[in-house]
């Protein structure tokens, strides 16, 4: 059962081939005896998974099916469940039981899916590795001497092994795509402000965007439909219609224009990756489509204006965590002073205290605009290069991330190393574009992820683009060994 997709699960559900209390003890069975070797999981919900499998049991045998009624998934711990503790990586949050659910699980909630339990991921998404976790750092199946990715590195390590059909993830700079890439998973990040972010803890708000970590596309497609629509409680929630994203998924590629950037193939990109994205673009020529090549001049402003930006709003949005508030709270503080002081200092992690060091200061009197202001012209300048490229093509392609999975503790120890593993996805968020990784091949046995990046609202054309590469190859259907 864990190696078929979500669509296919859905049939099975629907025909009774299985239940989804079958299906659902099925996959906690294989996070209790598999996980062990991930520590993709901080949390498995087994009661509350099998109270929602029964009750969509009962909505399968009354007639009342929607497409994903029964299906089991994860959350990344990001996203704010009622009942159930939400971490965010961090020990800041080890205690913190949201009184509410963020908006996307509502709706996936309410399309009757089972939630499986939340997975691991780096200490509020700021990272590339899942090392910055509280929780320990999670394991790529494909060889657990290697890294996930991250930041949503237990959700893509969790659909790899086959843990979950699905779970959802969140991309500030890549943190969907990235790990997507290093597992040999479907991730995609759809345009800035189609998912609600509402009960999405904060790190980066003008750039943090959910979507969701699958075998396929057609799967993808499935759950954006879901996620995707107008919250009025976030304010920077779009209101546009969401369209049947599976509709178009065979839609015809030939004429497709896609762009590759010189920018995305140059110094520092792994041959083998290069060879793999070669590859996979010269599978879409056969299906017609026609390279184009471009340039977007501003690439390598993107991880510097980045690294203004996210720090600049993460120091604003985690002054909520004071101890008073949320959380952790240091034993016996002395006085006010003290118990901020201590409150944060004791629990977060090295990386978010080195984030919200830079971000304050670049926010401060005097420096303001010589950073944070100038960060947002760059930001402005990289949205139209973008802009300029779609004006002749209709998608752009390249690799996911320059390496495939680099060693545990390889990077671990310098910051700008590990920020350079987002160099061909940081652009994407600075712009508020969609993305999508899809498994492109191997190296060394490694997967290899490809690139999709959209105009706005075309996640739809990115879905169809990914579907049709992927009734044409089985890179996506391989599993790593000992997950079987
Ligand atoms: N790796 C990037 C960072 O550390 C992106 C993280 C993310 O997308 N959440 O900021």
């Amino acid at each position: 059962m864990h190696n078929k997709t979500i669509a296919e699960l859905s049939r099975g559900l629907r025909e009774g081939d299985f239940s989804s209390e079958e299906l659902t003890r099925h996959f906690l069975e294989r996070i209790n005896r598999l996980d062990n070797s991930l520590n993709s999981f901080i949390t498995v919900s087994e009661e509350l998974a099998l109270a929602q499998a029964k009750q969509a049991d009962a909505q399968i045998a009354a007639g009342e099916v929607g497409a994903l009624t029964g299906i089991p998934l994860a959350q990344k711990d990001i996203f704010c469940t009622d009942g159930v503790k939400t971490s965010c990586g961090s020990k800041m949050l080890d205690n913190f039981i949201a009184p509410y659910n963020a908006t996307s699980v509502e709706q996936l909630n309410a399309a009757g899916t089972v939630m499986l339990g939340k997975t691991n991921m780096d200490e509020f998404a700021m990272g590339s590795s899942n090392e910055t976790s509280f929780y320990g750092a999670v394991k790529n199946p494909w060889n657990t001497d290697t890294v996930p990715g991250g930041s949503s590195g237990g959700s893509a390590a969790a659909v790899a092994a086959r843990l979950t059909p699905c779970a959802t993830g969140t991309d500030t700079g890549g943190s969907i795509r990235q790990p997507a890439a290093l597992c040999g998973v479907t991730g995609l990040k759809p345009t800035y402000g189609r998912v609600s972010r509402y009960g999405m803890i904060a790190f980066a708000s003008s750039l943090d965007q959910g979507g969701p970590l699958t075998r396929t596309a057609e799967d993808a497609a499935m759950i954006l439909g879901v996620m995707a629509g107008f919250d009025e409680r976030d304010s920077t929630s779009i209101d546009t219609p969401v369209p049947d994203y599976t509709a178009g998924l065979n839609d015809d590629l030939n004429g497709l224009k896609i762009g590759l950037p010189k920018e995305y193939f140059g110094e520092g990109l792994d041959s083998g990756i290069g060879d793999a994205v070669h590859a996979a673009i010269d599978e879409y020529k056969k299906m017609g489509a026609e390279i184009v090549d471009i340039s977007l001049p501003n690439t390598h402003l993107a991880v510097p204006a980045y690294y203004v930006v996210a720090p600049a709003e993460c120091s604003s949005n985690l002054s909520r965590f004071d101890g008073v508030r949320f959380g952790y709270r240091c034993e016996d503080p002395k006085d006010l002073e003290d118990m901020y002081k201590r409150s944060r200092g004791e629990a977060f992690g090295a990386e978010v205290k080195r984030r919200i060091l830079i971000g304050a200061y670049a926010l401060s009197s005097g420096y303001y605009d010589a950073y944070y202001l100038k960060a947002q012209k760059v930001r402005r300048l990289i949205s139209a290069d973008f802009k300029q490229a779609f004006e002749s093509v209709d998608v752009i392609m390249g690799p996911t991330s320059p390496t495939p999975a680099f060693g545990l503790g390889e990077k671990a120890d310098d910051p700008i190393t590990m920020y350079l593993s987002d160099i061909y996805t940081i652009a994407v968020n600075l712009a508020g574009l969609p993305g999508m990784s899809i498994p492109a091949g191997f190296v060394n046995n490694m997967p290899a992820g490809l690139q999709i990046i959209g105009n706005y609202f075309e996640e739809a054309k990115l879905l169809n683009v990914a579907h049709k590469f992927q009734q044409i190859t089985d890179h996506h259907q391989r599993t790593p060994a000992g997950f079987e």
